[in-house]
């Protein structure tokens, strides 16, 4: 399987080169050349299959000639080895035709690890083959710092850089982070937002030689790895309830619901995809009023989705211009000069055929953790809530589930975020074993001003030292 850059300007790459340069050196994205396609037989025969059987099903469409059956095989039952629930993504009914798709029983407790336990594996493979080292930059809202440092800390010849925007994280998001004693890990709190991190790796990444040098890579989901991981679940909960479903996606960089996209595009029939933010809704405005336009970045109850940039909204642009990568580049480059886009009629219009869009605010958010409660006497994360409440909000929601049933993912564990939790139902989550502790370690970070020439510098001197 070979991939091309939605800017048209880069030679056609592996899926190794995909997997260990992250962005693709003309600054797009990479994407498939050609989506595979896996028959509506073989999807519904994943209906109780193994999840770990159906992720390699999924991937080994994408990573034919870069990796043996065996070494992908090999890489999942690691990646998967370490989660609490047995079947990895479980899909709990919440009322009728209502469900929740649990994604966040990983070592760090979000959906993150999905993708970057097998990311992790994956990539230690591919190094080990191609020899050299690697340096991986990652910008985190919160999760996925987090996940990266579980599934990278202490692999030999890789160097992990995570930048979090400093007090924007919960403690217990960054308590995951700091407390990591591995020596190949180094934590950054950037005095700026999510945004500004994102912008310093763009940055890092367009200085060549720079990123050459230290051979520079990105985990974030710019990474399509990420995204190949993740089309995994839409595939085992469409399997099991038999019909298409109607998915309610928790959005930031537009990563995870950009995966259902890529799951539609290989053959699963979905019903919508829902595009659920909170205040930041850079999302829910291009898709309701037509213009992608950055707005200022608001601390929420839902960090991991304070993000004003949505990177992967790239790919689905790509997609629903046809493929042209000339538009793209052009659009994305207006895009960076002006903090605005206007999308055209016809690009909108091919959005909308698949996706809807909702945005809510804290209150909102609080709201549907407490009404969750009420009814089920579950306890969801806030980010899940954001979900929640944009199922809520679709007002045609009874017509539609009578249809097609509604599936929110539950893209992190309540735990995570007892403050927001505490607001909401006025009693803390359960902790998990997983947290326990957390809070007596030591913590190991560097406070550092959004500068990207000062961040280039302490990555130098840590890669010397
Ligand atoms: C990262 C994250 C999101 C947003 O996912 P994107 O792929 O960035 O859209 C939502 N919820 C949680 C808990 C996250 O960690």
């Amino acid at each position: 399987m070979n991939f091309l850059s939605t800017r048209g300007h880069t030679a056609k790459a592996s899926f190794s080169d995909v997997l260990l340069a992250g962005l693709a050196p003309d600054g797009g994205l990479y994407l498939p050349e050609s989506w595979p396609h896996i028959p509506a037989d073989e999807i519904a025969a994943f209906k109780g299959a193994r999840y770990q059987d159906v992720a390699f099903a999924v991937l080994s469409r994408f990573t034919a000639g870069s990796f043996s059956d065996a070494e992908l095989r090999e890489a999942i039952e690691a990646a998967y080895g370490d989660f609490d629930a047995p079947d990895i993504a479980p899909l709990v009914q919440t009322g009728d035709n209502q469900y929740l798709l649990e994604l966040f029983h990983g070592p760090t407790l979000a959906f993150k690890d999905i993708a970057l336990q097998i990311l992790g594996q994956l990539f230690s493979r591919a190094l080990a083959k191609r020899g050299g080292r690697a340096t991986i930059v990652a910008a985190t809202s919160g999760d996925t710092g987090s996940a990266a440092i579980a599934a990278l800390g202490g692999l030999p010849n890789i160097s992990v850089f995570v930048m979090h925007p400093k007090g924007r994280v919960s403690d217990v998001q960054r308590l995951q982070m700091t407390t990591s004693t591995h020596a190949n890990v180094h934590n950054i709190a950037l005095e700026g937002s999510f945004d500004d991190a994102q912008g310093i790796v763009k940055t890092l990444f367009a200085d060549t030689d720079f990123a050459s040098q230290i051979s520079l890579t990105a985990v974030n989901s710019i990474n399509f790895a990420r995204i190949a991981a993740q089309c995994v679940y839409y595939f085992t909960a469409t399997a099991a309830l038999g019909k298409p479903a109607t998915f309610v996606v928790p959005t930031g960089n537009f990563g995870d619901i950009f995966a259902g996209e890529a799951a539609f595009r290989m053959g699963l029939d979905v019903a919508r995809l829902v595009i659920a933010t909170n205040a930041n809704d850079i999302m829910a405005r291009a898709l309701n009023e037509g213009v992608y336009e950055s707005g200022i970045s608001h601390a929420t109850l839902s960090p991991s989705m304070d993000i004003q940039v949505a990177s992967n909204f790239e790919r689905a642009l790509f997609e629903a211009c046809d493929r042209d990568p000339d538009w793209t580049a052009a659009a994305m480059n207006d895009f960076a000069r002006e903090r605005r886009l206007g999308i055209p009629q016809e690009v909108l219009a091919s959005l909308r055929t698949r996706y809807s869009a909702f945005a809510c605010d804290d209150a909102k958010t609080r709201a549907a953790i407490a009404a969750v409660y009420k009814q089920t006497g579950r306890i969801i994360d806030p980010h899940t809530a954001v979900g929640v409440a944009a199922a809520l909000k679709m007002g045609h929601l009874e017509e539609l589930t009578a249809s097609s049933p509604v599936v929110v993912l539950s893209t992190a564990h309540p735990a995570k975020f007892p403050d927001a939790v505490a607001q909401a139902i006025g009693a803390l989550p359960p902790e998990p074993k997983r947290l326990a502790g957390l809070k007596n370690l030591p913590e190991r970070l560097d406070v550092l001003a959004n500068d990207p020439a000062l961040i280039k510098r302490f990555i130098s001197s840590r890669l010397a030292a």
